[in-house]
């Protein structure tokens, strides 16, 4: 069982890595961004509402954001873990996923944060805006992206302390995943060593 929160600025390959880490452990890839965006494709009341606000590259409310998460984690596939991807975001949404996953008797989450320099991290969103079309991969957008991320995210790592694990994430993904495969199977080993 895996439970995982992965943190990340935009454009370090959380999406990527986390999608690997879910197929690797069985567990649901719970990512809120693929979630916004396919509100927005269906034209959901959720996602008019959220277009503008991921158009212009800030934060959809933590209220909304919550309701979102809480819903789908009680869902059963979640019950054996799951990776997190892109949530908690600010620090109220830390504090109120604490509130969640602290109350439950499962294992402990694991807290990774994907780091990367800001030139690679420029450099990457620009690829992946020629690849894959993303509305908010938009150059001004990826600024604002970028600065609400420092502002409102940032500050997490402050938040989780010493519960947060760094990976580093330059290179090739497979080196990546790499590191983070050995990362998640030394803690799932100390865990059984312990139980
Ligand atoms: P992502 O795919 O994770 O980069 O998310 C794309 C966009 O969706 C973000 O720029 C935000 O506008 C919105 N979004 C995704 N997750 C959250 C969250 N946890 N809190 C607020 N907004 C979010």
């Amino acid at each position: 069982m895996v439970r995982l929160i992965f943190l990340g600025p935009p454009g370090a390959g959380k999406g990527t890595q986390a999608a690997r880490v879910a197929a690797e452990f069985g567990i649901p890839h719970i990512s809120t961004g693929v979630m916004l965006r396919e509100a927005v494709g269906e034209g959901t009341e959720l996602g008019l509402r959220a277009k503008e606000i991921m158009d212009a590259g800030q934060l959809v409310g933590d209220e909304i954001m919550l309701g979102i998460v809480k819903e789908r984690l009680q869902q059963v596939d979640c019950r054996d873990g799951f990776i997190l991807d892109g949530f908690p975001r600010t620090i109220p949404q830390a504090e109120a996923l604490d509130d969640i996953l602290l109350a439950e008797s499962a294992p402990p989450v694991v807290i990774v944060n994907l780091e990367i320099g800001d030139q690679e991290l420029i450099q990457r969103i620009q690829g992946r805006r020629e690849e894959d079309n993303r509305d908010d991969d938009r150059e001004e957008t990826v600024r604002a992206r970028l600065k609400v991320y420092n502002q409102k995210t940032k500050p997490l790592l402050d938040y989780y302390q010493d519960r947060v694990k760094a990976l580093t994430g330059t290179g090739a993904p497979e080196e990546v995943f790499e590191r983070l495969n050995g990362m998640l199977r030394d803690v799932a080993s100390v865990r059984e060593e312990k139980a």
